[in-house]
This record gives structure tokens, C-alpha cells and sequence, in this order.
């Protein structure tokens, strides 16, 4: 049986990875699984699936989660180091997918099995990516990205050699004000840009992919993951979300990642890597897909992946500094007190924030510096708000 630990099991990520162990679960061990606010399901998931051990992040909810528990023989606990103490516990995979910097910890945790680190959370290597693949490297760990991009990239690069890469091609589908003008934009709420068209995603990552702030973080994910040149990276939309993502090479020939827009196939990829495993989501119908389009970002009206390549040319805690801005913001337009296009506005300052300069210019050597940077950055814009 194989051995595995799902931190954000409660969300959008969690939950479909636990369908897929589901249909096979004699397969499997399940050691951890963590959540939050959800103490109920979290509950439900534990017992399903016989965990070792649940968590929350909130300690407020410990008894709660206790008392959900009981008689189970599951074991509970709660808090950031009670979640990072879970990871550290053996398992051959490890899904990461908590939401946000959040999930660093528990990461760099997984990333120290030598087994697999199927990495949804984004943010750690956008935060953190020269160490955690150092530390991936260290422990002989696997790292499958479980960002339907970068799988599909990661898919497209199997078997050739790097130096034969050309271009990266990221697709993104706009979201739901690819169409609106900057006017239109001023005063849309969180209701509406939770609202994306084809993706079924946790509520954060679907107002990031409103404002294209999710495909800036991509764009420095893969930056990390495939170690090119950011010159190499280019986003293009397309908003019906079949192509997932595209790799050019020297010889101008593209390799195409397609499928239907499902979480499930890049965590199944993950799941199932090496090899390939059926699975259940919906077959691509060629006949009836319709019309496949193409066109650049308008930058001008999503400074969010001008602002990514910035961020990317500073190095070092430039990333954290960058990811942490855009959740404070993300934080304060959720609770209605700054507009949608304040979230770039904000992002830009810290960025350039001069007392955050020497913060900004220092190497990643640690995930404590890293973390600094990251609250650094978050007190700087909660004091604008
Ligand atoms: P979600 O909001 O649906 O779930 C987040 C999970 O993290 C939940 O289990 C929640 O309880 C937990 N959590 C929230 N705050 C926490 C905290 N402070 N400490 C510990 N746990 C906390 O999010 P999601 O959409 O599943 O996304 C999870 C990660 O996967 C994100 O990094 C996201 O960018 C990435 N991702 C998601 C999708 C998708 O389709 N949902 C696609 C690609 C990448
Ligand atoms: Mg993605």
C-alpha cells in the first residue's frame, strides 16, 4: 500500500484528489489530511479514508474537530506546526494543496520523503522555488506540478532534451472580465470574479485568474520548475481551455498538452507517474469541441504579468514579496475594502517599496528569511488599506 498525506484535503484540489484515491482506496494509506474552517468534512474525510491523523489550521477549532472525532481512533491536532509535524510524517506522496504561502511549510516538508511532492500550491515555488528544489534534489524527492499548466508543460518536456526548448507557451482563459474595459473593471465585486468560466476552483485562485494575477504566478512557477530563461515564457489566452499549455522547440515544432478542463487529469498524472492510469474525466469530442482560439493578453488592462516579469528580473525574495502582496490585497477586495483594480496597484508598490529594498535584494538561504520577507510584505499593504 502505498503511503500518502493530502494537506488542503477540504478544498477544491483536496477533494478531487480524494475522488481519485476513492475509486482505488485499498491502494492506499492515507497518513494526513489538513483543512481549516471545514471541521465537518474534514471529519467525513478522516473516517472515510482512516487517517492517521486530521488537522486544522485553526487552533480555535480543535475541540470541535475532537468531538467530530471521536470514538475514531484518529488522532487531531492543530495550527501551522501542527501541520508542518504531519508532514514530516513518512508518506511516498504527498499532495501540497493548501491555499497560498500558507502551504510552504508543509512543502518543504513533503519535498523530504524522496518520494513524490505533487505540487498544487503555486505559492511555494513562486515564494521559495530555489529551495524547495534544492530540497526536492537533496532528498530525491519527485516534484509533478499539479497545475494544469505546468503539467501539461511537464508532460510536453518528457523525453527531450532541454536544450532543444524553444519557447514555453502558457494558456490562460482569461476569465470573466476578458472582455470588460478598464472602466468596466473599476467596480466589479468579488461575487462576479469568483465567477469563472471554466474552471470549478477554490475562490481565491478564481478571482487571481479574474485579474490574471494566477497566470503572473504561473509564469514564475514555471520559471522555477523548468529553470528557463523568463524571455522563454510566453502567455497566451485561450479562453475554451483545451490546450492546456505548449511547448516549442528549436525546430519551431509544438507539442500541444489538450484535454477537458478537469483538475483530476494533472492530479491523476501525478498520482499515476510514471505511469499512466484511466480516468474519470470527460473525453475530448473533436467533433463538437467548436472553434479553438488564440490571441495575446492585453497587459495594458492585466498589469499582473507585467508586474510577474518584474518581480522575476529582481530574484531573490522578489517572489515571496510579490505573492504576499497580492494575498494581502486579495484579503482586503474579498472583504470589500479596496476596488479590483487597487489589487495590481497595491502589488506594484510593495514591489517597489523602498523599505522593502534590502529584503527584496537577499538570496533565498532559508525559509524563515523567505517567510520574514512575506509578512514584510503584508504589513506594508495592510497598512495602506
Ligand atoms: P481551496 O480554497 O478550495 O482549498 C484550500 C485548502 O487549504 C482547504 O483545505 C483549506 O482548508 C486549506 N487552508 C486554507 N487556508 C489555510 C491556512 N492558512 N493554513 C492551512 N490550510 C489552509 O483552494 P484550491 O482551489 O484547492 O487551491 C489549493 C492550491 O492549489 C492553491 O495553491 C491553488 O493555487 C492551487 N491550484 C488550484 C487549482 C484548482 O483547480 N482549484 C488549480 C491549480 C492550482
Ligand atoms: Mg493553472
Amino acid at each position: 500500500m502505498r503511503k500518502i498525506s493530502i494537506f488542503g484535503a477540504t478544498g477544491s484540489i483536496g477533494t478531487n484528489t480524494l475522488d481519485l484515491i476513492r475509486r482505488d482506496k485499498a491502494a492506499y494509506d492515507v497518513v494526513a489530511l489538513s483543512g481549516a474552517g471545514n471541521i465537518a468534512l474534514l471529519a467525513v474525510q478522516a473516517r472515510e479514508f482512516n487517517a492517521e491523523i486530521a488537522i486544522t489550521a485553526l487552533p480555535e477549532r480543535l475541540d470541535d474537530l475532537r468531538d467530530a472525532l471521536v470514538g475514531s481512533g484518529i488522532e487531531v491536532a492543530a495550527g501551522a506546526d501542527a501541520i508542518a509535524e504531519a508532514a514530516a510524517r513518512k508518506v511516498d506522496w504527498g499532495m501540497s494543496a493548501i491555499v497560498g504561502a500558507a502551504g510552504l511549510r508543509a512543502s518543504m516538508a513533503l519535498a523530504r520523503h524522496g518520494g513524490v511532492l505533487a505540487l498544487a500550491n503555486k505559492e511555494s515555488m513562486v515564494c521559495a522555488g530555489d529551495l524547495l528544489l534544492a530540497e526536492c534534489a537533496a532528498h530525491g524527492t519527485h516534484m509533478l506540478p499539479v497545475d494544469s499548466e505546468h503539467s501539461a508543460l511537464f508532460q510536453a518536456l518528457n523525453g527531450e532534451d532541454e536544450k532543444s526548448l524553444r519557447r514555453l507557451i502558457l494558456t490562460a482563459t482569461g476569465g470573466p472580465f476578458k472582455d470588460f474595459s478598464t472602466a468596466e473593471m473599476q467596480g466589479v465585486t468579488p461575487e462576479q470574479a469568483v465567477n469563472h468560466p471554466k474552471w470549478n476552483m477554490g475562490q481565491r485562485i478564481s478571482i487571481d485568474s479574474a485579474s490574471m494575477f494566477n497566470k503572473a504566478l504561473e509564469v514564475i512557477e514555471a520559471k522555477y520548475i523548468f529553470n528557463c530563461d523568463p524571455s522563454q515564457i510566453e502567455v497566451v489566452v485561450h479562453p475554451q481551455a483545451i490546450v492546456h499549455s505548449m511547448v516549442e522547440y528549436v525546430d519551431h515544432t509544438i507539442i500541444a498538452h489538450m484535454g477537458s478542463p478537469d483538475m483530476r487529469g494533472a492530479i491523476g498524472y501525478a498520482l499515476h507517474w510514471p505511469a499512466r492510469a484511466p480516468n474519470p474525466i470527460a473525453p475530448l469530442d473533436f467533433a463538437n469541441l467548436g472553434n479553438l482560439s488564440f490571441t495575446s493578453p492585453d497587459e495594458a488592462k492585466f498589469p499582473a504579468l507585467r508586474l510577474a516579469r518584474e518581480a522575476l528580473s529582481m530574484g531573490g525574495h522578489a517572489g515571496a514579496i510579490f505573492n504576499a502582496a497580492k494575498e494581502a490585497a486579495l484579503d482586503a477586495f474579498i472583504a470589500k475594502k479596496i476596488g479590483f483594480l487597487d489589487m495590481a496597484d497595491m502589488v506594484e508598490n510593495t514591489l517597489y517599496s523602498a523599505q522593502l529594498e534590502t529584503t527584496r535584494d537577499q538570496d533565498q538561504t532559508t525559509i524563515a528569511k523567505v517567510l520574514a520577507a512575506d509578512a514584510q510584505a503584508r504589513a506594508l499593504v495592510n497598512a495602506r488599506i
